[in-house]
């Protein structure tokens, strides 16, 4: 069931007000819970006593002096859009993944939990997280990561850590940052760092008059206009020197340079913009092309990247990401 907010129309007209569904029905309640923001729960004692050692003890001394509509009515420090998830985490209601990150990321429902001794109920947010945790590190690794760090599931905070690497830092969320300790932050943004120098050095895009074509074989000294463009470990035919004197064919070679800082500004990057392995097909193939047929030149570039992103695969597992103890 979706949480609303408490409704000012159930206020009583004492300055308090009833929670919502599903807290705000009498049937099977026994006890009531007064929130700091005076809104009251009707609730059935057994869960409570059940999921809490801190509650079974509480009711076990005694009624509380307090009633509401003639329930007991027992003070709580929370406030109630905290207690709303909380009781629902200690009563069998159903509750989604999307639940779950919004309580999370908006209120201390783990340091209520922890408070009262709910571990079953802890139990329940981290079986929860790491069911869903897959699909939330793929549409948001950052606020995944938060909430890993919070709930103590490392292996999921690198899974997502590592994920995030396909997101430049200026399209991280405000809102997620805000959910990270410091420390956490500082942590991922130096990982990030880290893993793009990583990358581009991975990738290596760079002239070299050395060496020999992965497309067709040749020695780049071989003749006389052409040259080499490193490609990760690898490196492909380039026409050079006094052959470059086209412009379009410079601006398309310088491109295909141009686009290795993407590898910083985003290390995730396994596929660089179409428009780029295009220009480098057309700057490549004028020299291989004599012997190659430009659909074979495509397949062989295709292959040579695959190695270099297999290669920036490697270089960023290197990478370590230090996570302190929560
Ligand atoms: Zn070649």
């Amino acid at each position: 069931m979706a949480h609303r907010p408490p409704s000012a129309a159930s206020s009583n007209g004492a300055g308090l007000r009833l929670a919502s569904a599903p807290f705000d029905t009498p049937d099977g309640a026994d006890i009531a819970l007064r929130t700091s923001d005076d809104t009251i729960f009707v609730f059935r004692k057994c869960f409570l006593i059940a999921a809490s050692p801190f509650f079974s003890n509480l009711l076990a001394d005694g009624v509380p002096d307090k009633v509401f509509r003639r329930l007991p009515l027992c003070p709580v420090l929370e406030d109630s859009e905290t207690m709303h998830f909380v009781l629902r985490l200690c009563s069998p209601n159903h509750i989604t993944m999307g639940d779950l990150v919004v309580a999370l990321s908006s209120h201390p429902v783990l340091s209520t939990l922890d408070k009262y001794i709910m571990d079953a109920a802890h139990q329940r947010v981290v079986n929860m997280f790491q069911e869903g945790a897959a699909t939330l590190i793929k549409e948001a690794p950052l606020r995944a990561f938060a909430l890993a760090r919070e709930l103590g599931q490392d292996t999921i905070a690198r899974q997502a850590a590592r994920q995030l690497l396909c997101v430049p830092m200026d399209k991280w969320k405000i809102s997620d940052q805000a959910i990270l300790n410091i420390r956490d932050y500082h942590g991922l943004v130096q990982y990030f760092l880290r893993c793009g120098q990583a990358a581009f050095d991975a990738a290596n895009i760079a002239h070299t008059p050395l060496g020999g074509c992965a497309t067709c074989m040749q020695s780049f000294s071989s003749s006389p206009n052409s040259s080499g463009l490193k490609l990760g470990s690898s490196a492909v035919h380039i026409r050079k020197g006094d052959s470059l004197v086209h412009l379009e064919g410079v601006a398309k070679l310088q491109s295909v340079l141009d686009a290795r800082h993407i590898f910083r500004l985003c290390p995730g990057t396994r596929q660089l913009p179409e428009v780029v392995f295009e220009n480098l097909c057309d700057v490549s193939k004028l020299v291989c092309g004599s012997q190659w047929e430009s659909r074979a030149v495509r397949m062989s570039l295709k292959r040579v990247f695959a190695v270099m992103y297999k290669e920036i695969d490697e270089a960023i597992d290197r990478v370590p990401l230090g996570l302190s103890s929560v």
